[in-house]
């Protein structure tokens, strides 16, 4: 019995958190594209009633325009 009861150690099997597990990261995912017809822009918004992603205005009402169902942005 020795003066030795603060000394902590962890095993080996005790991992590091998964955050850092290594993976290959390299690019962040490639951003999702405008649904709007003949549009190539990043989307910068998700619409609320088709859940497409949008970029703007007018290809949100391109997109109403296809679908009847929704109604207007
Ligand atoms: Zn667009």
């Amino acid at each position: 019995m020795g003066p030795s009861g603060s000394i902590v150690t962890f095993p080996d099997t005790v991992g590091l958190p998964t955050i850092f597990d290594p993976k290959p990261c390299s690019y962040p995912p490639p951003r999702e594209k405008c649904a709007g017809p003949f549009c190539t822009d990043p989307y910068k918004y998700r619409d609320s009633q088709s859940k497409l992603p949008l970029c703007s205005l007018q290809c949100c009402k391109a997109v109403h325009e296809k679908m009847p169902s929704l109604s207007a942005c």
